[in-house]
Formats: C-alpha cells, sequence, structure tokens
C-alpha cells in the first residue's frame, strides 16, 4: 500500500474504460495525514480509506481534491463526514470548505505541499506537489496509462500551458489520478504534449480532407481505439476544434442544428 515512505495509496472499485483500474486514492504524511481524491462515493473504498489511515496510526487533517469530476469528487463529502476534517480543492463548489489558488503552500505532517492550478481536463483541476521529494500528483492531467480526454469544461491550449508548466519543476515521479506511478516524468510530460500536436495535425488533415463533424473525425483519426470511447473522444476533438478555431485554422459552421467545421480558405476565395 505504501508507495512511498509517507505516500499510502488506495484503488477506488470503479474501473472502466474510463476510469482504468478505477480512481487512485492516495494518502500523504506523517503523524497529520491529508488524503487526496477519496474517489466516488463507495461505502466499501470510504471504509477503507478509513482503515488505512488507522494503519498508518496517524491523524487524519485534509481532504484534497484534484478537481470536481465524479469519479474524484463525491467521496470527498462522506469522507469528510466521517473524519471530520474539511474538503480542499479549487473549485468553488457547495461542500468544499478551503478554496486553493494557484501555487497555495500548504505543510502536510510535516511535508510542504504546494497546490499548482492546472487546467485543460478541468478548468478546475490542481496538481500537487510534493515539495521535498519533487513527486507529483498529477489527478487526471497526467494519467499512468493512455492519453487523458479534455471534456466540454476543458481547453486543450490550456491543457497544453498546464503541461508545459511541469517540466521546469524537474519532477522525479508523477503519482496519477489513474494507473501506475510514472517514474520518468520528463519523457512522459514531453510524449503527452507531442501527442497532442500530433493529434492536432491529423485532425487538421482530417478536415482538410473533408471531414466536418467530431465524430467524423474520431472515426478517422482514432481508428485504433474501442468504438465505445469514440463519443469521449469527440470531446477531445471538439477541444482541438475550438483551439484551431480561435487559431484561425479552421472555420465553424452551423448546420443542420450542429457545429460542423471547415478549413479557412488562405487564398481569400
Ligand atoms: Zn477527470
Amino acid at each position: 500500500m505504501l508507495v512511498m515512505p509517507h505516500v499510502a495509496h488506495l484503488t477506488a472499485p470503479n474501473p472502466s474504460l474510463m476510469t482504468g483500474k478505477g480512481t487512485n486514492t492516495y494518502i500523504v504524511g506523517t503523524g497529520d495525514l491529508a488524503v487526496i481524491d477519496p474517489g466516488p462515493d463507495d461505502d466499501a473504498h470510504i471504509a477503507a480509506i478509513q482503515e488505512a489511515i488507522a494503519s498508518l496510526g496517524g491523524q487524519p487533517v485534509l481532504i484534497l481534491v484534484t478537481h470536481s469530476h465524479l469519479d474524484h469528487l463525491p467521496g470527498a463529502f462522506s469522507l469528510a463526514r466521517r473524519l471530520g476534517v474539511p474538503i480542499a480543492a479549487y473549485a468553488p463548489i457547495l461542500g468544499v470548505d478551503v478554496h486553493l489558488r494557484h501555487d497555495q503552500r500548504l505543510t502536510i505532517g510535516g511535508h510542504p505541499l504546494r497546490a499548482l492550478h492546472t487546467p485543460g481536463h478541468a478548468a478546475d483541476h490542481l496538481c500537487f506537489l510534493l515539495e521535498d521529494d519533487a513527486v507529483l500528483f498529477s489527478g487526471d492531467l497526467i494519467v499512468g496509462e493512455g492519453t487523458v480526454v479534455i471534456g466540454r469544461d476543458g481547453e486543450l491550449d490550456q491543457y497544453l500551458d498546464s503541461l508545459r508548466a511541469l517540466l521546469p519543476l524537474n519532477l522525479q515521479r508523477i503519482l496519477p489520478g489513474h494507473g501506475p506511478p510514472i517514474d520518468e516524468p520528463r519523457r512522459k510530460i514531453e510524449e503527452y504534449i507531442a501527442h497532442r500536436l500530433d493529434r492536432e495535425r491529423q485532425i487538421l488533415a482530417a478536415v482538410e480532407a473533408g471531414a466536418t463533424t467530431p465524430l467524423e473525425i474520431v472515426e478517422e483519426v482514432y481508428a485504433e481505439i474501442d468504438p465505445r470511447l469514440y463519443p469521449v473522444a469527440a470531446q477531445t476533438v471538439e477541444a482541438h476544434l475550438r483551439k484551431l478555431a480561435r487559431e484561425g485554422r479552421v472555420l465553424p459552421y452551423q448546420e443542420g442544428g450542429s457545429t460542423k467545421y471547415e478549413v479557412r480558405s488562405t487564398d481569400g476565395g
């Protein structure tokens, strides 16, 4: 269960195509403990977190949430009631007691922990940096396997900026919201940036070839994925298209009640 001397790990029982083996919950600290991402509101998982806290022999002081998606946040409310500790997050949502800012510094059981506002996957996304170890709890900004969906509450240029902002931190390790730890953080971050830029080129090429809707583009560009993931991939494609439209590289237009895209003509004609 320990992934480092002062970090314990549990996996929530919510495996799926979207969540991999399930959401990762971490317990950080020495003496005073913080729980990161209690996950979905699942009684057995909340009880397992309480047992883990008891076996660590510490005192829970805080619950931290990386973002407000349903596989990360709801368990926080049940756990907070049971433990009698506050919830801290960026999200201005009812039931969150402490609203963290970008770069806000906390100390958990003697360990400095810094909140980093890292929007892109979700507008309210935070990563948590365990400063002395250069270990990052990355939530859904970076996951242990595969890549990340940019949903309707995300934006692709922000996502790329959030990834690039991690590079100067010289991370030693990433503990993601899903999947196994990442032991070569720089390589992973660079892969993620390169992957998104590749996708952008592929999406632009698909629009040039005549695809007009996110789903048509998915069928062309994401041929290798499970078709059950097409609607989700279409959200990421839409985020790419919104970015390309902001940059004036594609033109959105309305047809039959939906937004379609075409390549912006550069010859003035
Ligand atoms: Zn998420």
